[in-house]
């Protein structure tokens, strides 16, 4: 059960609801965002909603009966829209494109890269300073000095960052240099990280697990939204399969399926989904068909120098021309 308060609920009618949730053996919880106050009540007791929703400072009350419960759409009337400023929104009817190198490499070619998405109208650059390899021997990322270089560059130019955080410990000295934190599909049952993503008031784009079920997914980002962060974003990146002829499966069905179950905007990640460059394009624009609320895609000015995952990754001229298709698709998505 979710229960939404009122802004000005005064303490004794909030312990009043506490007491009459307890007393029906229901066990409350309460969570403040930044958009609202809300209590979790999960119990088992046959109870009479509406006796409840009678008590002073209740705003709505919904009956929620799956194990995630804020990240549902059962109780919030429309999508949630992502707003990260200066006109750049995903979700809610808002297609976002984000794309760039999956590892931030150089000055040289921050700039570069930027400079394309200018040219081609994207407002988020996507790159890792914090690189999760399978090899401790590959390159593992710039760090925090590379990020505060590529700030400055994007800032200047009027574009968002997208990043991979991948501890709790690196979030406060990322926090002021980032737009969107992401979260690695290695990450994505990282309790304690995205307890502590549900911290700070910045967006987050949960990707999902290499074999993470959709429950397992909604459940991880109900940790984000549960310890006060509302600003979550969803990523579909492939899951492994038995199949071995390209390096993930990109689970179309998780997109027409995740826009069913959440309110949070479902994002596509073609680039990993399927691993290989020639058909990065098919799948983002299935994913779109689908109704995926954006697309992250890797974009290098010479993806086979890339320092990781060039084989997926798309030069500067096929970029613009999914970039076209993208738009194109999401318009025709619009007019179905
Ligand atoms: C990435 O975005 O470069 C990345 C490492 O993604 P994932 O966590 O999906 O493998
Ligand atoms: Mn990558």
């Amino acid at each position: 059960m979710i229960i939404q308060l009122k802004g000005n609920i005064e303490a004794p009618a909030e312990q009043r609801i506490l007491q009459t949730l307890e007393s029906k053996k229901y066990k409350p919880m309460k969570v403040v965002t930044q958009d609202g106050a809300y209590i979790i009540a999960v119990g088992k007791a046959e109870i009479d909603i509406r006796k409840i929703g009678g008590l002073a400072g209740i705003k709505d009350i919904h009956r929620v009966s799956d194990a995630y419960k804020l990240v549902s759409k059962k109780w919030k009337i429309g999508n949630t829209k992502i707003d990260l400023g200066d006109g750049v929104t995903i979700g809610a009817g808002d297609f976002g494109i984000m794309a760039g190198p999956c590892s931030i490499e150089s000055k040289e070619q921050i700039e570069s890269s930027i400079q394309h998405l200018v040219k081609n109208n994207i407002k988020i650059m996507r790159g890792g300073v914090y690189k999760p390899r399978s090899s401790p021997y590959s390159f593992r990322g710039l760090g925090i000095d590379g990020l505060k270089t590529w700030y400055e560059l994007a800032r200047a130019n009027g574009i968002k960052i997208i990043t991979e955080v991948m501890m709790a410990e690196q979030i406060e000295e990322m926090l002021p240099y980032v737009d969107i934190f992401q979260v690695g599909a290695r990450n994505s049952q990282n309790f304690n990280l995205l307890d502590a993503l549900g911290k700070v008031d910045k967006p987050v784009m949960l990707k999902r697990g290499i074999s993470g079920t959709m429950d397992e997914l909604l459940q991880s980002a109900e940790y984000i939204f549960s310890n006060g962060n509302e600003r979550i974003l969803l990523c579909e990146r492939g899951i492994r399969s038995y199949e071995n002829a390209y390096r993930n499966t990109f689970d179309i069905n998780a997109i027409a399926m995740l826009k069913e179950k959440t309110h949070l905007p479902v994002i596509a990640d073609p680039s990993h989904g399927i691993g290989v460059r020639q058909f990065v394009d098919p799948i983002a624009l299935a994913a779109t068909m689908a109704g995926a609320d954006g697309v992250i895609v890797e974009v290098h000015a010479t993806p086979e120098k890339a320092f990781s995952d060039g084989q997926q990754t798309l030069d500067y001229q096929q970029a613009a021309h999914l970039f076209e298709k993208l738009r194109k698709t999401r318009a025709l998505v619009n007019r179905l």
